[in-house]
């Protein structure tokens, strides 16, 4: 049976459109409005992706798809990675994040950096092998000061190697959909409908 509607596990809305836009036709993408919290402390995006995508799915009783992304450092050693949203402080204040970021790399001449997403589709129950999961990557390089005030998290500072010099922060959600790590991950997920459970 063909997939024809998803949950998706967030409660951030600025995602689930992001999801609507790229699966829009194909999938009905349904929001939940009461999802149990789920303390994100896996040591990677795919584990985080699992343990909400799990959560949400056990308290739903259905599939239920998730998602964990972050930026990851080369100069830093991939630091923030996993731990982007609370980078400066369990506040997960973005602008005390990017502040944090552009000191630590002042002395670092290599600013490459790339933004990852995993995308985690589970089943009640199922384990994290019994799981789906779909990848979606960016590379660029960070600026020493920001550019731009469209986006969140680190749009302002991240210019994505494949663009016109500008930054996220500089770009429509359309314009940066083209390369985004999320837009990526989507797009991935959505090939493979055909070979999920319904
Ligand atoms: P999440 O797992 O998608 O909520 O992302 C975790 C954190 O990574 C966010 O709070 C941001 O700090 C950062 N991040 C993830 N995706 C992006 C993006 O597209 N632009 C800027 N920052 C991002």
């Amino acid at each position: 049976m063909v997939l024809k509607q998803i949950v998706i596990a967030t409660t951030n809305l600025g995602k689930a459109k992001e999801f609507e836009k790229i699966l829009g036709g194909d999938i009905d993408v349904i929001v939940p409005d009461d999802l149990p919290l789920v303390v994100e402390d896996g040591d990677t995006l795919a584990e985080n992706a699992y343990k909400k995508a799990r959560s949400a799915a056990d308290h739903l009783g259905r599939l239920a798809l998730a998602d964990d992304s972050g930026l990851f450092v080369h100069a830093l050693g991939g630091v923030p990675g996993v731990h982007s949203a609370r980078f400066a402080g369990s506040g997960g204040d973005d602008a005390a994040n990017r502040s944090k970021l552009i000191a630590l790399l002042h002395d670092f001449s290599d600013r490459s950096a790339y933004f990852a997403t995993v995308l985690c589709v589970c089943a009640p129950s199922a384990t994290i092998e019994e799981a789906y999961f779909f990848e979606g990557r960016c590379d660029g390089y960070l600026l020493d000061h920001e550019r731009g005030s469209e986006g969140f998290g680190y749009d302002a500072l991240f210019v994505p190697s494949e663009g016109d010099g500008r930054t996220f922060g500089e770009m429509s959600s359309s314009e940066k959909a083209v390369f985004s790590h999320r837009s990526r991950a989507i797009a991935k997920f959505k090939i493979s409908l055909s070979d999920l459970p319904g």
